[in-house]
């Protein structure tokens, strides 16, 4: 019988002049980027807590500290292989990936496909087995006044 385990991520990042846009690993060109000690990719950071959730290994905050001088600037995809060898490490494997970016701005439909290229390859998966989504809150809190980025991600995963 199959042992899957079912885990939920979510992250928030503030939107600030001077920094690039990371989602996914793709560059958006867009006139603010996520402001954070690594390169604030939401959606990666999201993804990642979904996967140490259902591996029961705890959150990114443990794996990876931003008080941590090694994670300053850090590729969030480099962690994300990480994350998944630790998985690996503990007999568990990636089953799929869901995962939703919530922003009022900008439009992100034309980038989502190099975002599920990027995660899947960065896992070591196939795109067909992660899905990205992206929503506006329709105007309102955080995201909707264009203060910040919210992700929320779900993956499950198989005892091997
Ligand atoms: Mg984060």
């Amino acid at each position: 019988m199959n042992d899957f385990r079912i885990g939920h991520g979510y992250d928030v990042h503030r939107l600030t002049e001077g920094r690039r846009l990371i989602l996914g690993g793709v560059w958006v060109p867009w006139e603010q980027g996520l402001l954070g000690h690594s390169d604030a990719d939401v959606l990666t950071h999201a993804v990642m807590d979904a996967l140490l959730g259902a591996a029961g290994l705890g959150d990114i905050g443990k794996h990876f500290p931003d008080t941590d001088p090694a994670y300053a600037g850090a590729d969030s995809l480099k962690l994300l292989e990480h994350v998944v060898k630790l998985l690996g490490d503990n007999g568990l494997a990636v089953s799929n990936v869901d995962a939703t970016i919530l922003a009022q701005r900008p439009k992100l439909a034309s980038h989502i496909p190099g975002m599920r290229d990027n995660l899947a390859r960065a896992m070591g998966i196939e795109s067909s087995q992660v899905n990205v989504k992206a929503t506006t809150e329709e105007g309102l809190g955080f995201t909707g006044s264009g203060e910040g980025m919210a992700a929320h991600a779900v993956a499950l995963i198989e005892k091997m």
